[in-house]
C-alpha cells in the first residue's frame, strides 16, 4: 500500500504485455463485488489502474512508479474503473498540465485573473437589460489569453477551482456594488459555480462571506449551476439550494438539456431559472430536421420551465432568426453575441 487508497502491484516475468492487462482485469473483478454493510447498504468500489512496463517505459523503480502514476492519472481523467498503459506522450501532456496548474495558481495570487460580463436581455415587449453573467478571463504573462475551456478543467482537477471560485464570487459582488454606486443598473449578476465548489460543506456560507464586504442586496446575485452539479445528489442539492433561497440569492440551471436531468427531480429543486443550452439555440436556424428538433426541444424546455414557475433564458443567441424563433417559443430572455459579447466591466 503506497498511500491512502493507492496500491502498487509488481507483476514479475510477464511473458507478454497483455499478461499485465490480464492481472489488472483480475484485480478489478475482485474489487468489483459489492461489500454488504449493515442495514442492507451496499458499497461499490471501482479501481483505476495505470501500468508501466520494464524496460520499455523506464529502467529504474522510481521512473517506473512515476510513469505508472502518470498512466493512472490518465485513467482517472477518462472516467471510473479504467486501465491505461503508459505512453511517453503522456509525459509531455502531464508536464504541460502541471505547468498550467502552477501558472494558474500564480495568476490567482497575482491578479492575473479577471471577469468579463455578458449582458442578458428580457425579450418580452421592449428589449431590456436584466442581468449579466460574470465569465472568468485569464491573461497568461507569456502565452496570452487562455480559454476557460482549457483552464477550468485543470482548476477542477487540482481543486484550485475552490479558491478561484471564491475569488470570482467576491469580485462579482464588488463589481455589482461599484455599478450600484455609479447608478448603473445591470440587474442581477450571475456567477458560474462548479460542482466541486457547490459540494463543499459550507457553500451557502461562502456565498454569504463573498457578499458581506460589498453589502450588496442578495437578490442582485445569481448562481449558475450545471445539471450534473445538482442532479448527482438531489437531496443534498435541494438542501443547499434551499439555504441559497433563504439568503435571497437566485439560482439558474446552466446548459439545460445537455445533462441527464430527471424532470421529476426538477420539481423538488428550488431553482429560479432554466438556461437553454447553446447547442439547441444554434440549430434553431437550420431549415431541415435539425431545426425542427431544436425548436421542439427549446419550446419544450420553455413550456416546462414556465409550468414550474421558472424564468427561461436562452444562451448563445447569434442571429435575428434565432431570436425570433425564441420569441415565438415563449422564451423570456436571451444572452448571446447578437446583443452583446462578454465585456470588461
Ligand atoms: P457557460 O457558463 O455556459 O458560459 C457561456 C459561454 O458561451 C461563455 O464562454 C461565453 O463567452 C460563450 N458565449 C456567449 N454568447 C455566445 C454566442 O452567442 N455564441 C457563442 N459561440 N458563444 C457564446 P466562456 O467565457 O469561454 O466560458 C466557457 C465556460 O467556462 C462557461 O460556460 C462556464 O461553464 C465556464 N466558466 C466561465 N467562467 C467561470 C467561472 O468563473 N467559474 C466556473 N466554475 N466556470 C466558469
Ligand atoms: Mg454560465
Ligand atoms: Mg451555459
Amino acid at each position: 500500500r503506497r498511500s491512502g487508497d493507492e496500491y502498487v502491484l509488481v507483476v514479475r516475468e510477464v511473458p507478454t504485455p497483455q499478461a499485465v492487462l490480464l492481472a489488472a482485469d483480475r484485480i478489478q473483478q475482485a474489487v468489483r463485488d459489492p461489500f454488504n454493510l449493515q442495514h442492507g447498504n451496499e458499497l461499490l468500489i471501482t479501481t483505476s489502474v495505470g501500468i508501466a512496463v520494464f524496460p520499455d517505459h523506464a529502467t529504474d523503480a522510481g521512473a517506473l512508479l512515476r510513469n505508472a502514476d502518470v498512466a493512472l492519472a490518465r485513467s482517472k481523467q477518462r472516467g471510473q474503473g479504467l486501465v491505461t498503459v503508459f505512453d511517453s506522450k503522456m509525459l509531455d501532456a502531464a508536464r504541460d498540465r502541471l505547468e498550467l496548474e502552477k501558472d494558474l495558481r500564480d495568476a490567482l495570487g497575482s491578479g492575473g485573473l479577471s471577469l468579463h460580463y455578458q449582458p442578458k436581455y428580457w425579450i418580452r415587449g421592449k428589449k431590456r437589460l436584466v442581468g449579466c453573467e460574470a465569465l472568468l478571463r485569464w491573461t497568461h504573462p507569456t502565452k496570452g489569453s487562455i480559454s476557460p475551456a482549457r483552464f477550468i478543467p485543470v482548476a477542477e482537477e487540482s481543486g484550485l477551482i475552490v479558491p478561484i471560485g471564491a475569488w470570482v464570487l467576491s469580485e462579482a459582488c464588488r463589481q455589482r456594488k461599484r455599478w450600484a454606486d455609479t447608478k448603473v443598473d445591470v440587474g442581477r449578476v450571475s456567477v458560474n459555480v462548479s460542482a466541486l465548489q457547490f459540494a463543499r460543506t459550507d457553500f451557502a456560507g461562502s456565498v454569504t462571506r463573498a457578499m458581506r464586504p460589498s453589502g450588496i442586496d442578495p437578490s442582485w446575485l445569481e448562481i449558475e449551476l450545471t445539471e450534473s452539479a445538482v442532479m448527482s445528489d438531489v437531496d443534498r442539492a435541494a438542501e443547499r439550494l434551499e439555504s441559497l433561497r433563504k439568503l435571497g440569492v437566485k439560482v439558474s440551471v446552466d446548459d439545460f438539456g445537455t445533462g441527464y436531468s430527471s424532470l421529476a427531480y426538477l420539481t423538488r429543486l428550488p431553482v429560479d431559472v432554466l438556461k437553454i443550452d447553446r447547442s439547441f439555440v444554434r440549430d434553431l436556424d437550420a431549415a431541415d430536421e435539425r431545426g425542427r428538433e431544436a425548436k421542439a426541444l427549446a419550446g419544450g424546455i420553455a413550456y416546462l420551465g414556465h409550468a414550474l414557475g421558472l424564468e427561461v433564458i436562452a444562451e448563445g443567441v447569434e442571429t435575428e432568426g434565432q431570436l425570433s424563433s425564441l420569441r415565438a417559443l415563449d422564451c423570456d430572455a436571451i444572452q448571446g453575441y447578437l446583443y452583446g459579447k462578454p465585456l470588461a466591466p
